[in-house]
């Protein structure tokens, strides 16, 4: 799979490997020796870097790269579905962030699971009644329970544009339907177990979104990150209230910062926010870490 364009980050030089592409968050390498575009293992760094409302912000949260490959790599042994990670044989400049994983052949279709209605959902449900083509009964409100939990696919957008939620007939037009089938029953599935691990830990897994690839045998793999608080919106059991918006784990303190007088920043202008301010990074970085020590049970070591 080629890596046509990217977000324009400042990725490091590591021995051996030469960088590929970059997303908003991750960093992906190809072992140097071999062709471009056609080696078997990718190395995927975690960065430090954060996304909110649809930019990469200019401040990193420290160590908030290698929260999330843990996280992931946690979940990975969890959920017995095949996944892309090979090795934790990495360069030592990125040790703890990055993980040997095999390259895949990524379906264009972000594979997301709802077992609570807010965000684009709730968005699209408002005016419709529906989300991505599924009918919801009348009178939910934002944060509503969905049982069972629904598939809802998003088209991947291009650097820069918003995701497009689909209906799973326009999924199955892009990537054939037995591989939708495939894949909502697999992305239903993680979200299932990983919503009841969650919630024995005080935790509600509201949404997920899960990538996957084909590897060079044409076996669907789970690529990319997995229920990370950047790919999931977990909410604090204990504080949850349907009808209002739920305090998000992770990025609350961001959000609030952005949206709230002291940033002087528009989220409508169009222009970049402003950096944040060292409290908020250090209480967003503890958030993050929170999480990961929560749901896994044990100590995040930098
Ligand atoms: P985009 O790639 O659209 O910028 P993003 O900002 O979410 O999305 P990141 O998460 O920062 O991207 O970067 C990870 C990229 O690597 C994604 O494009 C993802 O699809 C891709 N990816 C993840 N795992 C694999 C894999 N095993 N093989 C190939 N590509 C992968
Ligand atoms: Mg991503």
């Amino acid at each position: 799979t080629g890596f046509s364009q990217g977000f324009d980050a400042q990725a490091v030089e590591l021995p051996g490997w030469r960088h590929a592409y970059s997303g908003k968050v991750r960093d992906l390498y190809e072992p140097a020796d071999a062709a471009p575009g056609e080696t078997e293992t990718l190395l995927v760094v975690a960065s430090d870097r954060i996304s909110a409302y649809d930019f990469v912000l200019e401040t990193e949260i420290p160590d908030k790269g290698a929260v999330l490959t843990q996280l992931s790599l946690w979940w990975f042994e969890q959920l017995q579905v095949p996944h892309h990670v090979v090795s934790l044989d990495v360069p030592e400049a990125v040790a703890g962030r990055a993980m040997v994983c095999q390259r895949l052949d990524m379906y264009e279709v972000e594979c997301i699971a709802r077992g609570y209605l807010t965000g684009s959902g709730l968005a699209e449900y408002r005016e419709s009644g529906s989300v991505t083509g599924i009918e919801l009964p009348a009178g939910l409100v934002d944060g509503s329970k969905l049982d069972p939990a629904i598939f809802t696919p998003s088209a991947k957008a291009k650097v820069g544009e918003h995701d497009e939620n689909i209906t799973f007939g326009q999924m199955a037009g892009l990537i054939g339907r037995e591989p939708a089938e495939r894949l909502r029953e697999l992305t239903l599935d993680v979200y299932t177990r990983a919503e009841a691990i969650a919630r024995e830990r005080g935790i509600i897994l509201a949404d997920t979104k899960v990538e996957f690839g084909q590897d060079a045998t044409g076996r669907i793999v789970l690529g990319d990150e997995v229920l990370t608080p950047d790919s999931s919106r977990f909410w604090d059991a204990a504080q949850y209230e349907p009808g209002r918006a739920q305090p998000s784990f992770d990025k609350q303190f961001v959000r609030d910062w952005l949206t709230g007088p002291d940033s002087g920043w528009d989220r409508h202008s169009g222009e970049a926010p402003p950096a944040l301010p060292a409290d908020v990074v250090a209480k967003t970085r503890a958030r993050y870490i929170e999480a990961y020590e929560t749901l896994t049970g044990r100590t995040f070591t930098p």
